[in-house]
Parts: C-alpha cells; structure tokens; sequence
C-alpha cells in the first residue's frame, strides 16, 4: 500500500491554522502556577502543613467537594510550594505520597505502595496485610522525620475495601511509630461519604475539614482565561463568546473546571480537526456533544449486565410499539430475554429498582401515569439517542444473544 493518503493527512494537518500553542496545558494532569479564586482554600492548608517548617506534626486534613471544584490542584500546589520553602529553609522535606485511590484501591496495595516510596520491595499480592503494614512502620521509623501521605478520592477505597487502613493511619502516630510521624490528608469527590464513615475514622482524619464549594460562571471564566493564554495562539479564539460558554455549560454541570476545560480543549481540537482559522462558538456545542455522548458511553458501558438487559427490554418495546413501554411489559420482556441468555431473572421489585437507576442516570425517563381503573403504572421512555443505546448494548457479549428477539406484538 501506499504511503500517499497518510502523507496528505499528515501535511494538510500541518500546513493547515495553528491553534494550540501547547494543549497539554488544558489537560487535568497540569497543576498551573496559579489557581485563580482558591486563596482561602490554598490558605487553610498551607496554614495547617506550615507546621512541617517547624519540624511540628500537621493535623490530618479531610477534603471534600464535587469533581472540578480543585482539590487535587490545591494540595498538589500547596505541598509543592511546602517543599520549596523547605529546601529554602534549609530544612527537611517531608516524605511526600500522593495515591490516587480510584486505582490503589485496596488496602494491601496502599501499604504496598507506601512501602515502595520507602524503597522497601513488596509483592503485587500475597503477603498477609499486616506483614506490609509492620514493613511500612518499620522502614518508616527507620527514616524519621514526616510523612505526608496523601490519599485522593478515598471514597473508592474505603467503598471496595473499608476502613482498616485508614483507621490504622490516622493513628499511628499514637501507638506504633516511634521516631516517625504522618499526616494523612484524605479527599473525597463524593459529599456522600462521610456519613458513611465509621465515627472514629471520622473523628481522627477531620481534624481538620475543608469544602470545596462549586465553581460559578464568572470564576470559570478567570480560570479559563489563564490557561487559554498558555495553550492557544494569539486570537485563535473567538472573544469572549467561547470561553463564556464553555463557563456557562461547566457552570450548570456542577461548577465543574474540569468540564470547563475539557469543553475548551474539545472545541480546539474540533476547529483544528476541520482547518478552522477561529474557534467558535459552534466549536464548543460540538465539544457539549462529544463530551456528552462520551459520557452516555461510558454510563451505558459500565451498567451491569441485569440492568443491560433492562435496559435492552426497553430499547426493543420502544423500536417495536413506542408508546406502550411500561413497567409490566419491560418485565415480560426482560423475564424473556433472561432465559434466552440463561441469566437468572430478577423479581419485579429488584427490576423497578433497576428502571428508577437507570432514570437517576438520565438515559430513560420514567413518569408515573394513572391507567385508569388499573391504578398507576410508570410510562417510560428513552432519553438519549436511540442509536447509541443500540451499538453499545449489542457489542456486549449477553446481548448479542438476543439481538433477534421480536416482543410479543401489544394487546390490550
Ligand atoms: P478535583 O480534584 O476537585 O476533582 P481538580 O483539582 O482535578 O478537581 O481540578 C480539575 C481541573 O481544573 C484541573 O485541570 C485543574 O488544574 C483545574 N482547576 C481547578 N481549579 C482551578 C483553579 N482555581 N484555577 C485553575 N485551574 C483549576
Ligand atoms: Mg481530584
């Protein structure tokens, strides 16, 4: 084959408009020098880590706030500016662990991990739990001096695996370390999680509390502006009208700067992909889609296989008799296709818990009407398109047994 088409490709890209200067500026990972309208924020621990300038103990710190709101940023660029001031100082670095729980998500592999920042071998798996642990406290005692050990979106591991390990931390400095400390600082994206906490736990990593609020429209917008200047040439984007709707759009999802940018990036990459000089405003509600039908993937995805077939239930009575989808026949129909794939069939009850989840997560919507002398029953419909519900379910490995299935034709 020929090289010619790439060669195209690859020329008519880079002969074409330049649009970012550097992209990786818009990317979750780049923590920026400033973070606009997080003073109090940044403030309040730097204050409570100051304490490490002294070679005093810092309190554990418990984070919380909803995706996009910075937390991550803000304890990254404080501890990053913690340790200059240190080496200014002339005095020690604490030991520093950032671990993202979403993928450490279970005790061993915390204590793993830690050990392995103290450059003590562990196996992926296999030791008792409490061998890694007393090889942690001894390699730590070994070392003096201060760990900082930072556990992002701890939700994750305390839901998969509880809280021994966090229960243990927060009170080590008390019972077992000798010569060492620790602070923990634990985040949490899921406001949720706290009341979930075993109260000692609670008690011992909220010593000290922080809340991220939401980020409004016009905070958005100074956050955009400052990175946009770093990522995007000169007059590249259309002012104001691309960054005050990315802000508008990331506004109504929570607050959420993470969207805001994705939305930014996005929408560069969209005027890029198709040789625009400018990016506009109909760039981004391209982006608003991408990321949207990205996200209903991800969702749809993800679901476990039960509501799969709910869900397929659904997708299959809409295609055949739209209007008449409701509780009762999404169940025969769902009954049906559970045999057909050899899966067990769930009661009613446990399947009306699925259908209200699957309206939570926005992809149907599901609206009580009152039948006449049979009471009440839920109407349902499907709330995303139709084609993506389509290719995705059917590429799952049950489904694609059941692609064939006709519903019963409707009486009444
Ligand atoms: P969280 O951890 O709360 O989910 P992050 O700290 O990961 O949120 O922030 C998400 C994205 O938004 C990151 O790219 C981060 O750099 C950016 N961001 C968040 N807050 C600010 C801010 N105040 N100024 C500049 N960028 C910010
Ligand atoms: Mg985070």
């Amino acid at each position: 084959m020929s090289e010619k088409p790439l060669d195209v490709i690859f020329e008519k890209y880079l002969s074409g408009p330049r649009i970012f200067k550097d992209r990786e500026v818009l990317r979750p990972t780049y923590i920026p020098e400033n973070l606009p309208h997080r003073d109090k924020e940044i403030s309040r621990v730097g204050l409570i880590l100051a304490t490490a300038l002294k070679s005093g103990t810092p309190s554990n710190i418990f984070v919380y706030g909803k995706t996009g709101t910075g937390k991550t940023a803000v304890i990254k660029y404080v501890l990053k500016h913690l340790a200059e001031k240190c080496t200014e100082l002339g005095v020690s670095i604490p030991n520093y662990v950032y671990l993202n729980c979403s993928t450490v998500n279970t005790n061993y592999r915390v204590l793993a991990h830690l050990c392995e920042t103290l450059g003590v071998d562990v196996p992926f798996t296999g030791l008792p739990t409490d061998e890694v642990y007393n090889r942690f406290i001894s390699a730590l005692d070994s070392k003096r001096g201060l760990m900082i050990i930072v556990l992002d979106e701890v939700d994750k591991l305390v839901d998969r695996d509880g809280d021994a390990v966090l229960y243990d931390l927060t009170r080590i400095n008390n019972s077992v370390l000798k010569k060492a400390r620790v602070s923990i600082i634990g985040i949490s994206n899921n406001l949720k999680f706290k009341e979930n906490l075993d109260p000692r736990v609670l008690s011992s990593l909220g010593e000290e509390e922080l809340v991220f609020p939401p980020y409004g429209a016009l905070e958005l917008q100074d956050i955009l502006r400052e990175r946009a200047k770093m990522s995007f040439f000169d007059g590249v984007l259309e002012e104001p009208g691309v960054i005050n709707l990315c802000s508008a759009l990331a506004a109504r999802e929570h607050g959420d700067a993470r969207r805001a940018l994705d939305l930014l990036r996005v929408a560069g990459e969209q005027a890029e992909r198709m040789g625009a000089s400018k990016v506009t405003e109909e760039h981004v509600k391209m982006a608003q889609n991408i990321l949207e039908t990205d996200r209903i993937s991800e969702v749809i995805s993800t679901l476990p296989v039960q509501s799969k077939l709910v869900l397929y239930s659904i997708y299959l009575l809409e295609k055949n008799q739209s209007s008449k989808v409701t509780t009762g026949r999404v169940y025969s129909v769902y009954s049906d296709l559970c045999k057909i794939v050899d899966l067990e069939t769930l009661g009613e009850r446990r399947v009306s818990g699925l259908i209200a989840e699957l309206d939570m997560l926005g992809i149907i919507v599901a609206k009580l009407k009152s039948e006449g002398r049979y009471g009440m029953t839920k109407k349902i419909k499907i709330n995303v398109p139709i084609k993506q519900i389509k290719e995705i379910l059917e590429s799952d490995y049950h489904i694609k047994k059941v692609v064939n299935y006709m519903p019963p034709p409707y009486q009444d």
